[in-house]
């Protein structure tokens, strides 16, 4: 029995399902997670020593690699002065002045703890803003675990939301409805439905979390002019996009200006950290400056804000790092179609820019339907594959595979290598 395993049997004793997030479970592949006990570059290692190529990097904010010297160096002076103060202090003034001269549509933004906490009070704001109550979501999109967001992804065009998770009311989803991605129409049609309705549209802008499905042509300028029409506030869900993408997130790299922008992940350098901001007259609603109340014990603690504004100061400084990122996605997806197509396996690989996955369906996959289509017992296979070959990827056919600038071009070909021994022996033999 691996240490893991031992870790595991302990840990369902005391923990829900041994994980405190369930994505790190690795039930639907019919395994336990391994545990960590330290990370590197590109590389993290298990509690048996074993060393593993991730991609996971902690579900994206290891955009640097893992324990990046300079972001550990800023944590440790951090924490020299006193873990929380409970008050003001210089470096949130620092990170969001930062930001907000350096992301024009940023004009104003405010800290939090998680994703999950900024996409739910960026609804509250846009709410309190427009005095209306509904949302419109996409199917497949995930915006965190309020209450309110919780929508059945399946549940398809047009239809009232259903909650997705035991535990929440009906009326805290009444007020959501789900659209289909890359489909604008079923968003027109929801508006005419709703008029003078919406608050707020939501909308992850490249969605990594029903696997990597990209924007189509002109699906955002469209959700952009239906929210302008309708007066609607127009919400890019940048948790993962935000400084991937580019500095400026999929708003700087896909040319759409939301109105208002959520960020996570990246934006805390490893910390627990998330942000919601945007335009001034909006961002002037949260409280105390306005009547929308928003509020955080330990919001803008000064490590994680040491540790966030550190890893994006970085990235601000060298440009060079994002042609970086962009070639090596081009290096790896690219590299995985070309197997794809070499042993004509039944797979799809959509990604942009360090951000992608494969879909085992040689369907298109522009949205939650298509993505459904895939075999997950093909991915089971492949995670079990590409694990014992050294590489960790992410135990859900359904999410993403991030690179970080860490990622060597020779790294980057034993994961080639591993794919190619994966695919050739799956659907090589018939
Ligand atoms: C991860 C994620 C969230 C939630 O962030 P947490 O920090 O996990 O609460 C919200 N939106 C998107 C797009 C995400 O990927």
């Amino acid at each position: 029995m691996s240490r893991s395993d031992e870790l595991m049997e302990r840990a369902v004793r005391y923990i829900p399902g041994g994980v405190n997030s369930p994505v790190r479970s690795c039930k639907n592949v019919g395994m336990t997670p391994r545990f960590i006990q330290g990370a590197t570059g590109p590389y993290i290692f298990d509690a048996d020593g074993k060393k593993y190529i991730d991609y996971i990097c902690s579900w994206g904010p290891m955009i640097l690699g893992h324990n990046d010297s300079r972001i550990r160096d800023k944590v440790i002076k951090a924490c020299e002065n006193g873990l929380s103060f409970g008050t003001a202090t210089e470096t949130e003034v620092d990170i969001a002045e930062f930001i907000c001269r350096n992301i024009p549509h940023v004009e104003m933004i405010r800290m939090v703890n998680s994703g999950t906490e900024a996409v739910m009070s960026a609804i509250r704001a846009a709410r309190g803003f427009t005095g209306r109550d509904k949302i419109i979501k996409f199917a497949g999109n995930y915006h965190g675990h309020s209450d309110c967001l919780l929508v059945d992804a399946g549940s398809g065009l047009m239809t009232q939301g259903i909650p997705g998770s035991a535990g929440v009311p009906r009326g805290c989803t009444r007020d959501t409805l789900s659209a289909v991605y890359n489909d604008p129409e079923s968003v027109r049609k929801l508006f005419e439905a709703n008029k003078d309705q919406i608050a707020a549209v939501i909308v992850e802008p490249a969605a990594a979390n029903m696997g990597v499905v990209l924007p189509e042509e002109g699906f955002l300028q469209e959700l952009r002019e239906l929210c302008t029409g309708e007066g609607a506030v127009l919400i890019f869900d940048e948790v993962i996009t935000g400084f991937r993408l580019a500095f400026g997130g999929a708003a700087e790299y896909y040319g759409v200006i939301p109105d208002m922008v959520t960020y996570g992940k990246i934006i805390g350098g490893g910390m627990p950290v998330g942000a919601y901001g945007g335009r001034k007259e909006i961002m002037d609603q949260v409280s105390p400056a306005g009547p929308v109340y928003q509020a955080g014990t330990l919001s803008g603690n000064p490590i994680a804000m040491a540790a966030g504004l550190e890893a994006i100061r970085i990235l601000y400084d060298h440009p060079s790092y994002y042609e970086a990122l962009r070639s090596k996605g081009f290096m790896l997806f690219g590299g995985m179609r070309e197997i794809i197509h070499k042993y004509k396996a039944p797979c799809t690989v959509n990604y942009v820019g360090s951000l992608g996955c494969v879909f085992f369906t040689k369907n298109k996959v522009a949205n939650y339907e298509q993505a459904l289509s895939s075999d997950t017992t093909a991915f089971s296979a492949y995670f079990k594959y590409m694990l014992g070959k050294g590489v960790h990827v992410a135990p859900s056919q359904f999410e993403a595979m991030f690179i970080s600038t860490e990622h060597s071009d020779e790294v980057i070909e034993k994961t080639l290598k591993a794919f190619e021994g994966f695919i050739s022996s799956y659907y090589g033999r018939g």
